[in-house]
């Protein structure tokens, strides 16, 4: 780079330029998933606008209240009530025109296609829950891609980089009391009202860790000039109550079933597929094809297909994720009996207890989200994972300068 070219009143990035490890080709060719849109997130998007990353997508399922302003950069008291990743789109489009973010809202544990993450080149998570952190940990492990994970309290916090196959994953540190609290006990299903717990943060400790998240996702842009020099399988502690900083290495566990998630071997772009317009049947049949008659489909969560009543006998059809079913939805109609429900994990298994020709049904009516990809099984341990690639132009439709692609009308009809 010849700095004497450099036009410090009209190249906004002219001082990045200075920066001799400073790879901006590879910056402005970058595509990085922000989850979560919230204290950690509104100041790594921020970074990342200023650091002129060319492809954003961000990912958040809340509205922005206005006790979110106390620690978010991006929002304004006028957003109220708005959607926290739209709003965070517009605000770093603003920042830097150069920026393509585009945004999406929804649980990131059921609504976010296995196919963004697979475009993407590093993942930062800046969630507030151990169930959002697994379930973003196995995505990266599953499409072997590496992601920086965030925590923040009131003055301390922690960043962490994760990298398959160099070190331990967030799982690794996991015991058996996290797994307790995270899942749901058999029969026991929540309530559509069970409060979720705020834990109080500063704005201070967001940017804190934020920035540490940021600078380890340059970092994983360019692995080779980096290797050794990360944050891969080692934690950055802060410690802000006496102002100090370490280095904590991540025991990686043996028996670690994020481990086993191998990326598949084959994965198939079914460029006419669609969640909105593919049924069930279709993909088995894809499966069959290419597996044999026996193939199964795996989805990635559990489907409540119907309830039954054991007094009156009536069905009900539920056909939406098991973790989308509260309590509220099991009483009867008819007779005002708790019901049980009927799910299942495959697609073409043994489904003659249902009453429901749920395969018939396109697979965005069974949860399925846009642009996944589904695993079929089929006898030797055969595997083959489709993906439903038709949904890429409308999830990741990249157009600089443009509006997200995503439009607001169609992420809330998701939400
Ligand atoms: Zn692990
Ligand atoms: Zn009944």
């Amino acid at each position: 780079m010849n700095t004497g070219l450099l036009d410090f009143r009209t190249d906004r990035d002219a001082s990045l330029k200075l920066i001799d490890w400073f790879d901006i080709e590879r910056v402005r060719a970058a595509r990085i998933l922000v989850i979560g849109a919230g204290a950690i997130g509104n100041e790594v998007l921020k970074n990342l606008a200023l650091l002129g990353i060319g492809h954003v997508f961000i990912y958040d399922k809340d509205t922005i209240d206005m006790s979110n302003l106390s620690r978010s950069v991006l929002f304004r008291a006028t957003d109220a009530g708005a959607l926290k990743a739209a709003v965070a789109a517009r605000a770093i489009r603003d920042l830097n025109p150069n920026v393509e973010a585009l945004w999406e809202s929804g649980d990131v544990t059921l609504d976010l296609g296995l196919g963004v993450y697979r475009t993407m080149d590093v993942i930062i998570g800046c969630l507030d829950n151990r169930e959002a952190r697994l379930h973003v940990n196995r995505a990266c492990w599953k499409l072997d891609r590496p992601w920086v994970d965030g925590g923040i309290g009131q003055l301390n916090g922690q960043a962490r980089a994760y990298r398959p196959g160099h070190g331990a994953c967030y799982e690794c540190s996991m015991t058996e009391n996290d797994y307790r609290r995270i899942s749901v006990p058999c029969g026991a299903i929540a309530s559509r009202y069970a409060s979720e717990g705020k834990v109080p943060t500063t704005p201070t400790i967001a940017s804190i860790v934020a920035a540490v998240q940021v600078q380890e996702a340059l970092k994983l842009l360019s692995p080779d000039v980096w290797e050794g020099r990360m944050l891969d399988g080692r934690e950055f502690v802060f410690n802000g109550t006496v102002g100090a900083a370490s280095f904590v290495e991540m025991p990686v566990r043996e028996d670690c079933p994020a481990h086993d998630l191998l990326p598949p071997e084959s994965i198939v772009e079914l460029a006419g597929a669609t969640a909105s317009r593919t049924t069930g049947a279709d993909i088995v049949g894809a499966a069959r094809e290419a597996l044999g008659p026996d193939a199964i489909v795996d989805l990635n969560f559990e489907l409540a297909v119907e309830r039954r009543c054991p007094g009156c006998a009536s069905v009900h059809h539920l056909l939406r994720p098991l973790r989308k079913v509260f309590r509220e939805d099991l009483e009867c109609e008819e007779c005002g009996r708790v019901g049980y429900v009927l799910s299942t994990h495959t697609l073409g298994g043994p489904a003659d207890e249902y009453e429901e020709d749920f395969l018939a049904r396109p697979l965005s009516e069974l949860g399925v989200p846009r642009l996944d990809i589904l695993t079929a099984r089929g006898r030797g341990g055969l595997e083959v994972s489709f993906e439903l690639s038709g949904d890429a132009g409308a999830t990741l439709g990249w157009h600089a300068g443009e509006d997200s692609s995503v439009d607001e009308e169609a992420a809330n009809a998701r939400t």
